[in-house]
């Protein structure tokens, strides 16, 4: 299936998703190790360099907005304008998560040799792009004169 990597030296099914994180990280180059005979499983410079460009140029924070002003206009009027700015950036949210989801499901992974270090995104990283989003956030908030 396609939450699973049929490994090519043993024939075992590698869980693409043993962590989480693993929906946004894979396609970034996150390394896959099988359990059984050890040998390490990657996808190719083109997928990672694309998604590189996508996380680097913060497009990625771009298209949560797009999707969360489309849904905040499929969303019925009758709701509370602010609440209704959050709830939409939530589904918009939990949308591209759905999509990153489908993209480590189809996303090829090939051999290959053991990481010369465990590439490990770093938690300051997260917590910058978490700053970013809410610097947006507010951003956006003002831009659109919603009043809390
Ligand atoms: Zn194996």
């Amino acid at each position: 299936m396609f939450l699973y990597k049929k490994c090519e030296v043993c024939g075992e099914k590698i869980n693409k998703l043993q962590k989480l994180r693993n929906i946004y990280t894979l396609k970034m180059g996150e390394v896959l190790q099988c359990k059984y005979c050890f040998t390490y499983y990657k996808t190719n410079k083109i997928v990672e360099s694309f998604s590189s460009i996508y996380i680097n140029t913060g497009i990625g924070i771009i298209f949560w907005f797009i999707a969360g002003i489309c849904f905040a206009i499929l969303l019925p009027t009758t709701i509370n304008q602010n609440v209704k700015f959050i709830v939409a950036l939530l589904f918009s949210f939990i949308f591209l998560s759905f999509i990153n989801f489908i993209i480590a499901c189809v996303i090829p992974l090939h051999k290959t040799q053991p990481p010369q270090k465990i590439h490990k995104q770093s938690f300051i990283y997260w917590v910058a792009m978490g700053i970013l989003a809410i610097i947006l956030i507010a951003f956006f908030v003002g831009f659109l004169g919603i009043k809390f």
